[in-house]
């Protein structure tokens, strides 16, 4: 499709959560090493959770679903991503109040970025979300304004957050509890920056259908 609609944000949400089920162990894997290992079960919790809250509504834009979306992370997930990809949510969703193109589409992540950012307070190269989710937008950024098609750029745009997660490896952590780790933070990949490539990957993947 060419066009965010509220079907394709539903589809992405059920994608999430699929992946977030999928992925859960390894999730929680990575956080074993530099967190506390609740990464995987509180995304699966919360993404469940958005699912059940998601019945029964009738969206007529994408950005109802996801405004809900976030408001349910909000509520239902702990721990640090839980307001962070929560806040992320809402403001998706307080930007897409009609059917999106990839510029007004990387406009909303953008504003998603904002929001992790003004709660979480960390810079890109903290090892945190913002590193995957950083490079993602600009990518999208870019892709659209070189006139790319949505799944076009959603593509460029996952790509790049695997890329930024994959970056984390090498990094020291300097927000959440991977920080208390010092040094022994570097050589491990972040659990958040892996599962905000999860949520592009996911994009990319129900653009594409
Ligand atoms: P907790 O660490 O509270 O158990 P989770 O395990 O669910 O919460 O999430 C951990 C992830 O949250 C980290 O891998 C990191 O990417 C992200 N994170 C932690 N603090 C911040 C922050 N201040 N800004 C952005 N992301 C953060
Ligand atoms: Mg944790
Ligand atoms: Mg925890």
């Amino acid at each position: 499709p060419q066009l965010f609609d509220s079907s394709l944000a539903e589809a992405w949400i059920r994608a999430i959560a699929a992946a977030v089920e999928k992925e859960r162990a390894r999730l929680t894997e990575l956080d074993s090493a530099i967190g506390d290992g609740d990464h995987g079960s509180n995304l699966q919790r919360g993404f469940a959770a958005v699912l059940t809250a998601l019945e029964g509504l009738r969206p007529t834009d994408p950005g109802a679903v996801l405004t809900k979306a976030g408001t349910t992370l909000v509520s239902k997930v702990g721990g640090a991503s839980g307001p962070l990809y929560g806040k992320a949510f809402r403001a998706i969703g307080a930007a897409l109040p009609g059917p999106a193109g990839p510029a007004a589409l990387a406009d909303a992540l953008a504003a998603g970025l904002d929001a992790v950012r003004a709660l979480g307070k960390a810079e890109p190269g903290d090892k945190t979300i913002v590193d995957a989710w950083t490079p993602a937008v600009a990518a999208l950024r870019d892709a659209a304004a070189a006139g790319a098609t949505l799944p076009e750029a959603a593509a460029a745009a996952a790509d790049a957050a695997d890329r930024g997660a994959r970056d984390t490896v090498p990094l020291q952590a300097r927000k959440g509890r991977a920080s208390y780790l010092g040094e022994r933070s570097i050589g491990h990949q972040d659990p958040g920056a892996t599962s905000t490539a999860l949520l592009f990957r996911a994009l990319a993947d129900v653009t594409a259908a």
